[in-house]
């Protein structure tokens, strides 16, 4: 049977014809040689790099605002700690909405104490904090746009007095913000964007260099910017296939265009866990992410009958992470709308059969 919905939370679905170009560069990308026998510093690898950096920029509107792209490696784990490399001086201020800002606290708390300007940790991470106060004389202040895990999602962001960090890692590209009300934004490829093995970071240049301390040459965001994102031999796959998806996405109208899609499923999905009386959603409803909807069955009896039918249904990845249980729907960029109303399909399903 083919698994034709693909709902994994992530590394996940990516356009079909994003797979099919990637595939074919792998045999011959370059008078045939193959992607992964050229040089990283020939000119058609140095092309795509420089596409790649102006592609995110021009997806999130920023460019000629003095930011830079990068497409580093270590995945978004390693910016936890680089991020409080490069800004940590005093103290910084962290929103903590699930296991990956806690996470981040915990890699930042290695430099200086935190501040939790705000946290849901005592509710597991069912709604993001409001109304919390970010401290002026703050380095920076971190938050999670996304948290795959939990499925909530930030609607609004502060309007912050210090420079704003956030881990867009699962909604990248997913829907229409004022990026330029934020200072970093870090992303590993593996949700919107492509295969894992490289993160996107999108850096104001001018907040770096205050720091005193010694940051070595790979945690240099300055470093990296000097080099053009090539300081180390770059993951040329990641790279490249992560630019075919941006043209995409460009081709297909842009964030604007995919945020509406992004809606659309949202909206089938929350209204079939809302209106069907065997499910239950987990995030508050003001909060519910357009990437992840998590949810749960009224009843566990149901459990085996549920997941035969899925399967039998060609859909995959959905089962949700231990620290929730239940089901996550993720509905990246890529997941069609015809792949929720699948799901859907079966959700009401069962219900005519309980
Ligand atoms: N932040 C968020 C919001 C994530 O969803 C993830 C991974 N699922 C990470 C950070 C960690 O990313 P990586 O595995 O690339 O280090």
């Amino acid at each position: 049977m083919t698994k034709e919905h693909n709902f994994s939370a992530g590394p996940c679905v990516l356009p079909k014809s994003v797979l099919q170009k990637s595939s074919e560069a792998i045999l011959d990308f370059d008078n045939g040689l193959s992607l992964l026998e050229i040089s990283h510093r020939s000119k058609p690898f140095v092309d795509v790099m420089e596409q790649a950096r102006a592609l995110a920029l021009e997806l999130l509107g920023l460019e000629g605002k003095g930011y830079k792209a990068l497409f580093l490696q270590g995945g978004a784990s390693t910016q936890f700690l680089m991020v409080a490399l490069n800004l940590l001086e005093k103290r910084a201020g962290y929103l903590n909405t699930g296991t990956w800002s806690d996470k981040a606290i915990k890699e930042a708390k290695i430099y200086d104490d935190i501040y939790e300007v705000g946290s849901s940790k005592s509710a597991n991470y069912n709604y993001i904090p409001k109304g919390y106060e970010i401290p002026s004389d703050y380095d920076y202040f971190h938050c999670t746009s996304n948290n795959t895990i939990f499925g909530t999602q930030m609607k609004k962001f502060p309007n912050s007095p210090v420079p704003m960090v956030c881990d867009m890692s699962s909604d990248i590209f997913s829907r229409q913000l004022d990026f330029s009300k934020f200072d970093l934004i870090y992303a590993g490829a593996q949700k919107n964007m492509g295969p894992a093995g490289t993160i996107l970071v999108v850096v104001k240049e001018d907040i770096l260099g205050k720091v005193s301390r010694k940051i070595p040459s790979m945690m240099d965001y300055k470093v990296h910017i000097s080099k053009g994102s090539m300081f180390n031999t770059p993951p040329v796959f990641a790279v490249y296939t992560s630019m075919l998806t941006m043209q995409w996405l460009k081709d297909l109208g842009g964030i604007k265009a995919i945020e509406k899609e992004n809606e659309m499923k949202a909206r089938i999905i929350y209204s079939e866990i809302d209106l069907n009386p065997l499910f239950k959603g987990y995030a508050v409803k003001e909060d519910r992410s357009m990437m992840n909807a998590t949810f749960t069955l009224e009843n566990e009896n149901l459990k085996e009958t549920f997941d035969a039918m899925w399967k039998e249904a060609g859909i995959n990845g959905l089962n949700g992470h231990r620290s929730v249980g239940g089901y996550r729907a993720s509905m990246y960029n890529a997941l069609t709308v015809d792949s929720v109303k699948a799901l859907v399909e079966v959700m009401s399903e069962l219900e005519s059969k309980a």
